[in-house]
Order: structure tokens, then C-alpha cells, then sequence
């Protein structure tokens, strides 16, 4: 059997379960599970679905009748993006995003991977009137291999007063920060479960009340005809549990920031050839993007799985191949593009885990 890598900073990829995550799944596994039947069993996985609707509802800041169950962000940001004809999205989204509208204006962003709000004014200028209520502009509000948080209230003033609707990603800050989904104007929002220590395969569209909208998959009418097929019961029940334990743990996330920090620090004075990516700008506390010596991203997780560190490439698609970062590509950062690693702080990280990593990545 391979070899373990004892410490995990790659969190942003996933994170392990929550202890409350496997007690809700394990509470919910079992008895036959269809929500939609109307007898004792039925009646019992309906109230697992609605307690879970509830406590992830309170973490993102809307009503539970707010949120539609899918099987994950990748769902939710294709989910979204179906509705419309028109998309202008940031040039740093989730592939879920990129790939999901190719024809997409894409908004530049800075050397610091903040998108440009001019830019985004000119686009929403240049819209003929008659495509304005099927144009989306959709812009995360925390960047994957940056932590990098965008300007989401100015983003949505700028949709709004141009008559378009607006959708974020909002799958890496869940917990990491507070959210207010009903009071951000947005009229989307996408959430996964398994970035928060709930199970991957299950994650949720957030809807402006009293937005309508289409279903992608049409059947049954599950969650109020908004998506069909039968719910996944035991990975919301598995995205409930992380939900509640999130919400009481936002002030770790606050305290990794100054781990994440000291570690950036250290190597800045240790290393003079360390890059740092996204660090002027306002980040999610657990993340670090760098760069360091000219070794390529492939090489240098390589080198730390076997220094006993899990981290990950700037960019790893599925495959598990290196590619470019096309996130580090738009912020301009030339040959590293291809030489970044992100770390990434979880619920379980401490500040030990950080001073390990800069150990280990000035002996490097
Ligand atoms: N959006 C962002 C910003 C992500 O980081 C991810 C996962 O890496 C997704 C969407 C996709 O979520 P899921 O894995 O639940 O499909």
C-alpha cells in the first residue's frame, strides 16, 4: 500500500470529515431513505434533509427554502450558468465555470488576482438592452489556488444597476468567513460539502427569493421542481453535520491567517527565492500560493510528498496532471505559472502544521 503523507495542507482540494459529518451519515445510513414517500420511513429521511436545508442555510446566510440540493459545486456553477445566454465570468474561475461557458467575456484581473472592476463596467456598457435579462455575470468570491477574495458587493452594484442577473462561487469561502446570501444581492450562489468537511458529491444552489428559475435535470420534481432525482440523503445529512460544526469554527479559519502568514514571512527572509501569488491582495486565511527555486509545480509537490507533506499544484485537473495555472496565467505570472504549489489549511490544521511546512520548504 503506498505510503500515507503524514501532514495534509491540501484542503482546498478536500478536506477530511468532520467527526459531525460521519455521525449525521452514520445516523442517516441505513433505514430506506426516499424522502418523497409518505410513510414513517419517508417522513424520517425528509426530516434528516430539512434539519441539514437548516444548518448549512445558517452558514451561508439565507432561508433553507433558499437552497437547492445538487450533487456538488461543479452541479451548481453548470446549474446556473444554464440559464443564460450570455455569461461574463472572471478569467480565474473553478474550471467548473471556465469549461461550463467557453464563449464566456471574460473580466481581467490584476497582478494580484482581483478582478477589474472597469473592465466589467465597460462589458456591462457594451450589452445591447434586449440581452440584459439573459446575461449572468458570475464571478467567485474566493479563488481555489489563491485565496484571493473578490469584490463581490461591488461586482453585484455593478450587475444590478445594469439589469443583470449575478451568480458566485461561493465553494472555498463557506466557513472560512461569514456569508450573508440574502443580504449580498446576489442571486445565486454555489456551495460543496466536501470543502468544509462534508462528503464530496453533494453541495447546493443558493436562489434569491422568489427568483424563478430552470431545472438542468427534469423528473421527479424533487426540491421544489428545481432539481430532480432522489436526494442524496446521506451526504446532506454528511453536509448538514460539517454545516454546524463550520459555523462555531469561522474563528479558526480568522487564526490561520496569522500561521499562513508566519509561514509566508519565513520563507520571504530564509528563501530569496520564494514568489509569493495573491499576498497583497485580501485572502481566505487558510491558502498560500508560491513559488520556489525553478522547479516545476509536478517536482516540487513531488518532493514534498516525500518530505512527508501533502500539498498540491497550483492547477491539478482531475487526472491528476500538471498543467499551467490558468489562474496564475491571468494574473500575469509568467514561467511560474507553471512552478506553483498551494497549500491549504483545514479544519484540522495548526499552527505546528505551518511552522512543519516552513521547515521543511527552507531546507528544501
Ligand atoms: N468551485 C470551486 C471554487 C472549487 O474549488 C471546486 C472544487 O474544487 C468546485 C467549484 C467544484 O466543487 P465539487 O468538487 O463539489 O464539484
Amino acid at each position: 500500500m503506498a505510503r500515507q503523507p503524514q501532514l495534509y495542507l491540501d484542503n482546498n482540494a478536500t478536506t477530511p470529515l468532520r467527526p459531525d459529518a460521519v455521525s449525521a451519515m452514520q445516523l442517516a445510513m441505513g433505514p430506506p431513505s426516499n424522502p418523497s414517500s409518505v410513510h414513517g420511513y419517508g417522513r424520517a429521511a425528509r426530516m434528516i434533509v430539512e434539519e441539514a436545508r437548516a444548518e448549512i442555510a445558517m452558514l451561508a446566510g439565507c432561508r433553507g427554502a433558499d437552497l437547492v440540493f445538487t450533487s456538488g459545486g461543479t452541479e451548481a456553477n453548470n446549474l446556473a450558468l444554464s440559464m443564460f445566454d450570455t455569461i461574463i465570468t472572471s478569467a480565474v474561475e473553478h474550471d467548473s465555470v471556465m469549461q461550463a461557458a467557453p464563449d464566456a467575456k471574460r473580466i481581467p484581473v490584476d497582478s494580484e488576482g482581483r478582478v477589474d472592476l472597469a473592465a466589467l463596467g465597460e462589458m456591462l456598457d457594451s450589452l445591447d438592452d434586449a440581452a440584459r435579462p439573459r446575461t449572468l455575470v458570475s464571478v467567485m468570491t474566493a479563488n481555489n489556488e489563491t485565496g484571493v477574495i473578490q469584490p463581490v458587493d461591488e461586482i453585484v452594484a455593478l450587475a444590478k444597476s445594469a439589469g443583470v442577473t449575478v451568480h458566485s462561487d461561493m465553494v472555498q469561502a463557506l466557513g472560512k468567513q461569514h456569508l450573508d446570501f440574502a443580504g449580498s444581492g446576489l442571486d445565486f450562489a454555489s456551495l460543496s460539502a466536501h470543502k468544509i468537511g462534508g462528503p464530496a458529491g453533494v453541495g447546493a444552489l443558493l436562489v434569491r427569493p422568489g427568483r424563478a428559475m430552470t431545472s438542468l435535470l427534469r423528473g421527479g420534481g424533487q426540491e421544489q421542481g428545481r432539481r430532480s432525482g432522489t436526494e442524496n440523503v446521506i451526504g446532506i445529512a454528511g453536509f448538514g453535520g460539517a454545516a454546524k460544526a463550520a459555523f462555531d469554527d469561522i474563528a479558526h479559519y480568522r487564526a490561520m491567517a496569522a500561521w499562513r502568514d508566519g509561514l509566508e514571512a519565513r520563507l520571504a527572509s530564509q528563501r530569496n527565492d520564494a514568489v509569493l501569488f495573491g499576498a497583497g491582495a485580501d485572502r481566505l486565511g487558510n491558502t498560500s500560493c508560491l513559488s520556489i527555486e525553478d522547479r516545476s509545480s509536478e517536482t516540487l509537490v513531488m518532493a514534498l510528498d516525500l518530505a512527508g507533506v501533502a500539498v498540491s499544484a497550483g492547477a491539478a485537473c482531475s487526472s491528476g496532471k500538471v498543467h499551467e495555472s490558468h489562474v496564475l496565467k491571468a494574473m500575469k505570472a509568467g514561467v511560474h505559472a507553471g512552478r506553483a504549489i498551494r497549500i491549504s489549511g483545514g479544519w484540522n490544521s495548526g499552527e505546528a502544521d505551518f511552522e512543519r511546512l516552513a521547515e521543511v520548504l527552507v531546507a528544501l
